[in-house]
């Protein structure tokens, strides 16, 4: 209702529009009445030669031709008028959808694939658009057409009337108890409609996992199976929607043969005259063409109810994350305190996260150091509000996160994300993604610093180049430094790189954080590795361990503690020693 309740000017109209056009169509069996009667009581006979004839059958015919073009004319502008309004209730609709999936967090998409919120923004929406723009059209016209019909009927004989109305409460019960069936059947379809979206979504995704490890057979067969299902569910659909649209039509012919027979009667007892009982006939066809049509509309209603049930799942689903609309603060200095932070993943029993404790002054580099699955990603993803913590708080200067407005708290802490993604778009367009309205210059500096300047230059099309989907056409240590140059290029005061390093070689690495610590002097990073080498360069390191802190303090603290820094650093430095050996054999 709200979605049409925008345009109800026009809708109205609309459907005023329609309620104008059965009248003009009602008309017709009133002049066809008058014509046969004119002929049959003031006996001018059926020769059409004779001027009385065709006196009496000029008026009438006149009025029909007037009563057919009127109502073509009415009848095209009304549902031009109403296809309109479905067209946009879909179009506010999916805008509507597209922006609520923009605010949900990891919980939410953890519930819904991708595939199956595509098929629900494309297909469930199309299905309430042909609710809007068809049904309800549909609807109305059938119920003011029987409406007229029924009414000319009763001024024409009641008795008459009243025998024809005999089969309708069979025809109500029938046709009610068809349309839960189909609701619950045309979800299944639907649902069944996801299925398919989501399996081709994913292996299309993976499809070179798939390819190397020559599982196409397995995955045709796979889908066969999806395909299978969703095919046998549509069966059962159109077994019932058949089923109701054969009965309905039989049901009306009760009301043609109660007429024939009743009629007939009435006429030779001189109740009703023979023009009377023609134009009977005529309005019998209005008042049974909604009870013909009654099969397929209900299988529209019951699939578009469906469609809606499905579309205000997702839009009735709160997002995780509570939005402060709280007064803009002031830019940060980067100063960082995390106090008592613990969190535990819903489905998991351990905690990811136990009590860490520590404070970041501003300007400087914090290395985050520990082994897989030490919690480090967890870590940081709370500090934009990706997750929330199950307790203790992160504060920037003084203030606790959650107090600020999700735009500005990601606007000032940068995230820099362990697996990049990359947009189909150009790579300049790529590392400005946030305010695409960037100078060169700055794109530069920071592709400089990211160590990408050379990966640019290769291309012939430098930063317009355009990168395949997701950035298929760059390596894995291009995306990576991609990514760090996007996040570079926001000057934040909180810059973040989870693990941003692991797919560059070391040299790299090294020139990486120089530029790293020469772009971003006064600024506050922080950075995760799992290599000392890369961590040696930080002012402090904080190490994790089982989502505990462990150990803090410089390279140097850490090595003279002897803990399980110097133990890693140990372990790194014969394994790269071992490495180089293998390089040059000495023989
Ligand atoms: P790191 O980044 O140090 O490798 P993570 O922070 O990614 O570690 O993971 C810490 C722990 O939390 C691991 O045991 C991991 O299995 C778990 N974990 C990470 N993400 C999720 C998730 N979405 N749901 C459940 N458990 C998770
Ligand atoms: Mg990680």
């Amino acid at each position: 209702m709200p979605y049409v309740r925008a345009h109800i000017w026009a809708f109205s109209f609309g459907m005023a529009g329609l309620l104008v056009a059965r009248v003009f169509e009602a008309m017709i069996p009133m002049y066809i009445k008058m014509g046969i009667d004119s002929l049959t009581e003031d006996k001018p006979g059926l020769d059409l030669d004779s001027t009385a004839t065709q006196d009496a059958l000029f008026y009438p015919a006149m009025a029909i031709i007037l009563c057919v073009i009127s109502q073509m004319l009415v009848t095209i502008v009304s549902r031009i008028l109403i296809r309109r309004i479905g067209m946009y209730a879909a179009f506010d609709l999916r805008n509507r959808i597209y922006h609520h999936l923009q605010l949900q967090g990891p919980g939410f998409f953890q519930q819904y694939s991708i595939g199956d919120l595509m098929a629900r923004a494309i297909n469930d929406i199309s299905l309430v658009r042909q609710v809007i723009a068809g049904s309800t059209r549909m609807t109305m016209v059938l119920i003011f057409t029987a409406t007229v019909g029924l009414m000319f009927m009763f001024s024409l004989s009641l008795q008459l009337t009243l025998a024809v109305l005999i089969p309708m409460p069979i025809i109500s019960i029938v046709a009610y108890k068809y349309s839960k069936k189909i609701y619950d059947q045309s979800h299944l379809v639907q649902e069944g409609f996801s299925d398919l979206s989501t399996f081709v979504q994913e292996n299309l995704n993976g499809i070179r996992t798939v390819q190397a490890m020559a599982q196409e057979k397995e995955e045709v067969g796979r889908f066969a199976e999806v395909n299978q299902q969703f095919a046998d569910r549509n069966l059962h659909l159109f077994e019932t929607t058949s089923m109701l649209s054969a009965l309905m039509p039989a049901l009306a012919a009760a009301a043609t043969v109660i007429i024939i027979g009743y009629g007939a009667t009435l006429v030779s007892a001189g109740d009703i005259t023979l023009g009377t009982f023609v134009a009977f006939f005529s309005y019998l066809g209005l008042l049974l063409w909604p009870v013909r049509e009654v099969g397929p509309l209900v299988t529209q209603w019951q699939r578009g109810a469906s469609g809606t049930a499905r579309l205000f799942e997702i839009l009735d689903h709160a997002p995780e994350i509570s939005n402060h609309p709280a007064p803009q603060y002031p830019e940060l200095t980067g100063r960082v305190e995390v106090q008592n932070l613990s969190y535990k993943y819903e489905n998991k029993d351990k905690f990811a996260l136990k009590n860490v404790n520590f404070t970041v002054e501003p300007g400087e580099t914090i290395a985050i150091l520990g082994r897989v699955g030490s919690g480090k990603s967890t870590l940081l993803r709370l500090f934009v509000r990706l997750l929330e913590p199950t307790s203790g708080q992160i504060l920037l200067d003084e203030h606790p996160i959650d107090g600020f407005p999700l735009n500005t708290l990601r606007d000032q802490v940068c995230l820099v994300l362990q697996d990049p993604f990359l947009f189909a778009d150009s790579l300049g367009d790529n590392i400005a993604y946030d305010n695409t309205d960037r100078e060169s210059d700055e794109i530069w500096k920071s592709a400089d610093a990211a160590a990408l300047r050379d990966t640019i230059e290769d291309f012939p099309e430098g930063l317009k180049t355009i990168l395949g989907e997701r950035g298929v056409t760059l390596s894995g240590g291009q995306k990576q430094r991609t990514a760090l140059a996007r996040g570079l290029v926001r000057m934040s005061p909180l810059l973040i790189l989870d693990d941003c390093f692991s797919a560059v070689d070391t040299q790299t690495e090294e020139h990486i954080l120089s530029g790293l610590k020469r772009v971003r002097r006064n600024l506050t990073t922080m950075l995760v590795s799992h290599r000392v080498s890369t961590a040696r360069h930080a002012d402090r390191i904080i190490v994790l361990s089982e989502g505990e802190m462990v150990e803090m303090g410089s390279h140097k603290e850490l090595l003279a503690k002897g803990g399980f820094y110097a133990d890693l650093e140990k372990a790194q430095s014969n394994a790269s020693r071992l490495l180089a050996d293998l390089e040059t054999p000495d023989d």
